[in-house]
């Protein structure tokens, strides 16, 4: 079957002030505008949890108490890094991102110019560079860095490699700044005391800077139920093109190949979206077709996880089939931690207990449906839609939302009122194992945060590992996710990561 989709941008209706996965809003008809977001590009809501995280940060680092983001759709945006960087997005403008900065280890809101006006707008007072009045035109047309010969005023807080808010100075010298005043966003090069000791030198390097120009602050939309509730209305006729088409697919891929069908369920939005697919595909239907959940369980799950499988089977009346592999901790004192270039937990939690299942089940094979997407990441953007398993002989894979983007499978799952795993509430973008090689600091960080025992179950086996080992306390913090190659937790913590706005 031809797939009817193609590459599909992040759009947002300017007038409902909603995202829309479409060309047109299927509330107020209205063209839709393109939000230029960090390649792969699968922005998702941002939860209460994305939201406090985000909130805390800013009222650190800026000072400001207000919440920016009030009675808005927020969309959150993770872009692929050896960093955690996560675009925040508000009014169909990118506000900033959000950082998990691992030399200082701690968290960092980098604002893009317009995040940096509307903190202005909020009153901010913190980190601020002041520029006299004739260094704008050097900063706009030759993109020199601020020296300090040309500054003006900095505020007392900034510190070496903090994120500043560039102003053009007022002429009647107040610090009754406004939005029209702001010139840019950069990095200090120098701490608050060094600056005002220095007659010379770089003291902040520019990331952007633009013309000043107000604000686009977009009407408030509604608490996140009403929110999310118009979103769905917005997004009315984008999800029926394709949620037909995934059905469709699904129903005649069953009739094609002819074997026993099942849905492999993780527990993750994902895979949900594809569960939820199948009701309606093979269940809820005038004519069904039989089909499995299976749930692989490679014992490293978190509890939320666990009980979102059985509520899942209690919502939809289904009986799930679930693997056990007990031998995660077993193998690791043989093995040594998995790593990024060295997964053996795959084999040992995943490939060799659902192998057994399947072979055990289906004597002649199965079809699995999973929730892979291509815009999980570049390397998966060029798969087919049925293919052999590679690990798996008798079991044949299909992948029905592969061109749907994390806000299609969000706004499906919402629609639906599906019960998702909590986890997402908690500011995780993924909800495998509770600990994986693949993990940034940022996200090892969120663990520890939410589930502090957990991650000192881990934490303590890689210390007594190091101990035996001889390796490092960088080691223990996160060189663990590298079996082989040699990397330290601070390689290149100041580069950006992505010139698109990072700059
Ligand atoms: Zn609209």
């Amino acid at each position: 079957m031809k797939t009817i989709l193609g590459k599909i941008h992040l759009k947002w209706c300017k007038n409902c002030n909603l995202p829309v996965l479409d060309t047109k809003c299927a509330i107020c008809d209205s063209e839709t505008v393109e939000v230029k977001v960090t390649p792969p590009g699968d922005a998702r809501p941002a939860f209460k949890g994305d939201l406090d995280l985000i909130n805390k940060t800013i009222n650190l680092q800026f000072g400001i108490e207000e919440n920016l983001f009030k009675n808005k759709l927020v969309l959150v945006n993770k872009a692929p890094g050896i960093e955690y960087f996560q675009e925040i997005i508000v009014d169909g403008i990118i506000f900033g991102i959000l950082n998990f900065n691992e030399k200082k280890h701690e968290w960092k809101i980098i604002p893009t110019i317009e995040g940096a006006r509307r903190l202005i707008v909020a009153g901010c007072k913190k980190k601020l560079l002041v520029v006299k009045e004739d260094v704008p035109k050097f900063i706009l047309n030759k993109g020199a860095s601020v020296l300090r010969p040309g500054v003006d005023y900095a505020s007392e807080d900034i510190t070496k490699d903090d994120d500043v808010i560039i102003l053009i100075e007022k002429p009647d010298s107040s610090q009754n700044f406004n939005e029209m005043d702001v010139l840019g966003v950069g990095r200090a090069r120098m701490d608050y005391e060094q600056i005002i000791n220095s007659e010379k030198g770089m003291v902040a390097k520019v990331r952007k800077s633009e013309l000043p120009k107000n604000s686009e602050i977009l009407h408030e939309v509604g608490e996140f139920d009403e929110a999310i509730e118009k979103m769905i209305c917005a997004n009315k006729n984008a999800m029926e093109k394709v949620e037909r088409n995934s059905i469709g697919f699904m129903r005649n891929t069953v009739v094609k190949i002819g074997k026993p069908a099942s849905v492999a369920y993780s527990g993750g939005k994902d895979s949900l979206a594809v569960l939820l697919l199948a009701l309606e595909a093979f269940k809820n239907t005038e004519d069904p077709i039989e089909f499995d959940v299976l749930f692989n369980d490679t014992g490293i799950e978190f509890n939320e996880t666990l009980e979102n499988i059985e509520k899942i089977a209690n919502t939809y009346d289904l009986e799930i089939l679930k693997t056990k592999s007990g031998d995660f901790w077993e193998k690791l004192e043989e093995y040594g931690p998995p790593g990024r270039d060295n997964r053996w937990c795959s084999e040992v939690c995943k490939v060799s207990p659902l192998g057994k299942l399947i072979d055990e089940k289906y004597e002649k094979g199965c079809l699995s449906f999973v929730g892979l997407r291509k815009y999980e990441s570049i390397n998966r953007s060029k798969k087919p839609r049925i293919w052999n398993s590679p690990t798996i002989k008798k079991q044949m894979l299909s992948a029905p939302i592969l061109n749907w983007t994390a806000m299609h499978v969000w706004i499906y799952i919402l629609k639906h009122k599906a019960p998702y795993n909590v986890l997402y509430e908690q500011c995780f973008d993924r909800v495998g194992c509770f600990m994986c090689p693949a993990m940034e600091i940022g996200e090892i960080e969120l663990v520890k945060l939410s589930y502090p025992e957990l991650w000192e179950k881990w934490e303590s086996f890689l210390k007594s590992h190091a101990k035996i080992h001889e390796k490092s306390e960088d080691w223990v913090k996160g060189g663990w996710r590298w079996t082989n190659k040699t990397r330290t937790n601070n390689q290149k913590p100041d580069e950006p990561i992505n010139e698109n706005w990072l700059g």
